[in-house]
């Protein structure tokens, strides 16, 4: 696991896989650092090759002022560069979360958030961390 900081001023159109660039992973308050893990990338890269589909990031990195702002946990992985909530297009959380599970068995958040009333889309939240957690919301 290798935690990088980019600059989005000057890095934010830099590709850091196929499908990703690193002003995706930017915290939505529009702080120019960034962290990002490349095991976070990799996992992204494989859901986007996976469904063959456009895969949006809601959020990536957060700093500990915008994740208080959005109710975040004080220990997100958000903080760290090791998270994102995504939504694939036109494909239910449900199955990007049943995806997931078969490529982080024993490791790693899945945060399932399903569609439902009050919310546009559902989505799931993703992370790298060693250990093994699963919710659903
Ligand atoms: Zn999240």
């Amino acid at each position: 696991m290798r935690i990088e900081s980019y600059s989005l001023a000057k890095d934010g159109e830099k590709k850091l896989s196929a499908n990703f660039r690193v002003r995706e992973f930017a915290c939505k308050d529009g702080s120019n650092t960034i962290f990002v893990c490349d095991e976070l990338v990799q996992l992204l890269q494989n859901i986007r090759d996976h469904f063959n589909r456009p895969v949006t990031i809601t959020s990536a990195y957060r700093t500990v002022t915008h994740n208080k702002k959005v109710g975040g946990s004080p220990k997100s992985q958000h903080l760290y560069g090791t998270a994102a909530d995504i939504q694939v297009k036109d494909t239910p959380p449900e199955f990007v979360a049943q995806y997931v599970e078969t490529l982080l068995p024993n490791t790693g958040g899945i945060g399932l958030y399903p569609k439902k009333s009050g919310r546009a889309k559902g989505w799931v939240h993703v992370d790298v961390r060693k250990a093994k957690a699963r919710w659903k919301m």
